[in-house]
């Protein structure tokens, strides 16, 4: 298989001095075509960061970016802008449709960036939306859809351009659990095409979808785990279970505290060797257990940021 992804040693830096964030510390990260990866992590651990890399919305500070064999880690904007435009679609949890446009024209806008004459614009979109379902909805505003219909209209304008990788950053954060189901159905459907799908998630339940799931936690890639479409992985499944959980807060505890337990993260869990044996497909990533002083050094200079903050 070949790679559309190629991360090697990215590091994004924000602020300067004492007041320095690592928010990426260094991640080598291969993703092959048609894969479907799902992003997991606590909040603060470089998802979106990681997401807007790749996205080509921001550029690494330091290490190298190659999409499709292209090294984009140092674009100009307008470039960047371009390519972002050619090869990727975005979801997002909040549609982010125009309130002014009908779906079909929102759905039409890549298009229209991308100089395509209206007639063929407005028939690639009406098409789009059929695959989506919502062909009887084209004529609508965005507010007289719900909200899991809105959703599968942002798909839809997602995949109009025929990308080669879509972003997807919690896709049904906002959706309630029959919406959630149809639009998961539809990234599912769009990753059987032979698509690459990339989605952020906090929900372990929806690391069924994926062919393999990344934990992440403080800049890092800690666990990288393959998992056949279908199954909840064994770190997924460790997460859903390992606490009791209420709210969504309590749900990013419950994922804080298990990637606590990660080899790197020097375990207090009794419960960690059976893990271990359990998630033999997957891949500990133990690049702080290697460079612990500068793991040290950057927790330090978390705390220094936090206390400036604070002020
Ligand atoms: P996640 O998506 O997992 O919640 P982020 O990628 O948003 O994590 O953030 C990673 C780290 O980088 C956090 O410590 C966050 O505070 C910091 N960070 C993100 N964006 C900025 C920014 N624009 N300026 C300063 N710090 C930032």
């Amino acid at each position: 298989m070949s790679s559309l992804i190629e991360l090697k040693e990215v590091s994004r830096l924000y602020g300067f001095g004492d007041a320095t964030t690592v928010a990426l510390d260094e991640v080598d990260l291969t993703i092959n075509k048609g894969e479907f990866i799902a992003v997991m992590g606590p909040s603060g651990s470089g998802k979106s960061t990681l997401m807007n890399i790749i996205g080509l919305l921001d550029r690494p500070t330091y290490g190298n970016y190659k999409l499709a064999g292209q090294n984009v880690s140092k674009l100009r904007p307008g470039r960047a802008a371009k390519i972002r435009r050619d090869r990727i679609g975005f979801i997002f949890q909040s549609y982010n449709l125009l309130p002014k446009l009908s779906i079909l024209e929102n759905v039409a806008m890549p298009l229209l960036y991308k100089g395509m004459g209206q007639t063929r614009r407005l028939k690639q979109s009406a098409s789009i939306l059929e695959t989506v379902g919502l062909f009887d909805r084209q004529y609508f505003m965005p507010r007289q859809l719900s909200n899991g219909q809105q959703q599968r209209a942002a798909i839809a304008r997602a995949l109009v351009n025929n990308p080669s990788l879509i972003i997807a950053d919690e896709p049904t954060g906002n959706l309630d659990s029959a919406a959630s189901l149809l639009v998961m159905e539809l990234l599912s459907e769009i990753h059987r095409d032979g698509n690459t799908v990339l989605m952020v998630t906090h929900n372990p339940e929806l690391t069924r979808y994926a062919s393999r799931v990344v934990y992440m936690r403080d800049g890092s890639i800690v666990y990288d785990e393959e998992t056949p479409i279908g199954k909840v992985p064994a770190m997924a499944k460790r997460i859903m279970y390992f606490m009791p959980k209420k709210t969504e807060e309590d749900e990013l505890a419950g994922v804080s505290a298990l990637l606590k337990t990660i080899p790197g993260g020097k375990s207090a869990d009794p419960a960690y060797p059976a893990y271990r044996q359990a998630g033999r497909s997957g891949r500990p990533v133990g690049k702080k257990a290697r460079k612990p002083q500068k793991a040290a050094a950057k927790r330090t200079t978390k705390k220094r940021t936090e206390k400036v903050a604070k002020r």
